[in-house]
C-alpha cells in the first residue's frame, strides 16, 4: 500500500466536469468571471523540482485551479473543495 501523494484521488467536481468553476475576479470591480485554466498540477506538477511550496500543502482534498481573468489577466489560484 502506498500512501504517497503521487496518486491522489481526484474528487474535484470541476475536474470531473460536474460543475463549472464560477469565481469572480478579485481585482475587477464589475465581478468579471475568471476562466478556469485547469488544475495547477497541470502546470507545476506534483513532481516539480521546486519543493519549496510556500505554506503547507493540503492537496488531499482541495484541487487548486489556476484561473485567469479575461479582463485584467490576473492569475488566481482557487481551491476547489
Ligand atoms: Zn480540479
Ligand atoms: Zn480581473
Amino acid at each position: 500500500m502506498f500512501k504517497g501523494r503521487e496518486m491522489v484521488v481526484n474528487h474535484c467536481d470541476v475536474c470531473n466536469g460536474e460543475r463549472n468553476l464560477v469565481e469572480a475576479c478579485p481585482e475587477c470591480d464589475d465581478g468579471t468571471l475568471l476562466e478556469d485554466m485547469g488544475p495547477v498540477d497541470n502546470y507545476y506538477g506534483p513532481y516539480s523540482p521546486y519543493e519549496e511550496y510556500s505554506g503547507e500543502v493540503t492537496s488531499d482534498e482541495s484541487c487548486m485551479h489556476l484561473c485567469r481573468c479575461p479582463e485584467c489577466n490576473s492569475e488566481v489560484t482557487i481551491p476547489i473543495h
